[in-house]
């Protein structure tokens, strides 16, 4: 059974995602996670997004394994953890640009059904029950207030070392959005049967409940 959780930036997905996973005892699968590790070694390797051959050459040389270990998610990139620098700003600035490439989208969700495929799977993204699994048992699309999230990612970045005033942040959310959204490869888009749900007032718990109750109940 797959449960779709997408929405736009800072909306809660990972954190929750992860923990409607262990409660249901479900894989997790973070699918941003994956087009950071794709960008980390486009910027690593100097690449132009506009040269499809360099792209598609290091799409064949990129491997990502994804695993929680307890509470955390471990990232590695051809076997080295990079869980902590794909979260880096940089990174963070260019993962829109090279997350509408289409043989990058194309790539990853083959990748994406194939770890899917006949599992119990919690997957988190901007596409999944549209694009990857539209026929997802339970989808659900998490907004935020704009505020409320660049607040969110400013203390995420914290964790990492990171310092962003709410400003900065607010416009990076925003741009991000805007670039998800109207990419012409599978944009950020709420799919037509997905359950809407504002978390600007919810704590981490009462998104859980909610979704791991409506798994539960159905
Ligand atoms: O969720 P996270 O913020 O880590 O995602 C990073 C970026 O990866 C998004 O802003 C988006 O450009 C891209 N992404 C995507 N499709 C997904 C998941 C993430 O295009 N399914």
């Amino acid at each position: 059974m797959i449960v779709a959780i997408d929405g736009p930036a800072a909306t809660g997905k990972s954190t929750s995602a992860k923990l409607v996973a262990r409660k249901l005892g479900f894989t997790y699968m973070d699918t941003g996670a994956m087009y950071r590790c794709v960008t980390l070694s486009v910027l690593r390797g100097h690449i132009s997004l506009t040269d499809e051959q360099a792209i598609k050459l290091l799409l064949k040389d990129v491997d990502i394994q994804i695993e929680m270990i307890e509470d955390a998610l471990i990232v590695r990139l051809n076997n080295e953890d990079v869980s902590m620098l794909i979260r880096k700003p940089k990174v963070t600035s260019h993962v829109s640009a090279v997350s509408a490439l289409p043989q990058v989208r194309e790539h990853m969700v083959t990748i994406q059904r194939q770890i899917g495929e006949n599992k119990d799977c919690v997957i988190e993204g901007r596409d999944i029950g549209t694009i990857v699994f539209p026929n997802a048992k339970f989808k659900f699309f998490l907004v935020a207030d704009d505020f409320v999230r660049a607040k969110r990612r400013q203390l995420d970045l914290k964790a990492i070392g990171e310092e962003k005033s709410i400003d900065d942040l607010v416009e990076e959310i925003r741009r991000r959005d805007t670039y998800d959204s109207e990419r012409s490869h599978s944009p950020l888009k709420k799919a037509d049967d997905a359950i809407e749900l504002d978390t600007s007032q919810l704590s981490i718990e009462e998104q859980v409940d909610f979704m791991v109750n409506r798994v539960k109940n159905y």
